[in-house]
């Protein structure tokens, strides 16, 4: 994560994503995939919580990325469109995707 720069928000405050919510879209989840040469990250949600989100943008494409503070695992989604990236990204916010 030391590549990844930030552009906006406060690194240990953002959002806190709802428990997701019964029929939520399942995302599928990948290892790392480290595409970008200079991932960039946008938003990410709050760091107090045991899983944290980041929208990430790079080479023209855009993904969202989970880890999870215990145990250091990181997942990220394929890559796609920035506007289907955010768009998923506020389903995670409402809880509508996990
Ligand atoms: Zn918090």
């Amino acid at each position: 994560m030391t590549a990844l720069t930030s552009s906006s928000g406060h690194a240990d405050h953002g959002p806190h994503p709802p428990r997701p919510r019964p029929g939520h879209q399942v995302v599928a989840w990948h290892p790392p995939m480290r595409l970008e040469a200079r991932p960039r990250i946008l938003r990410w949600t709050c760091e107090c919580r045991a899983r944290v989100y980041y929208l990430v943008v790079g080479g023209g494409r855009a993904h969202v990325r989970r880890t999870d503070r215990q145990t250091g695992a990181a997942h990220e989604t394929a890559r796609m469109r920035y506007a289907e990236a955010e768009r998923l990204w506020h389903e995670i916010l409402l809880g509508q995707a996990a």
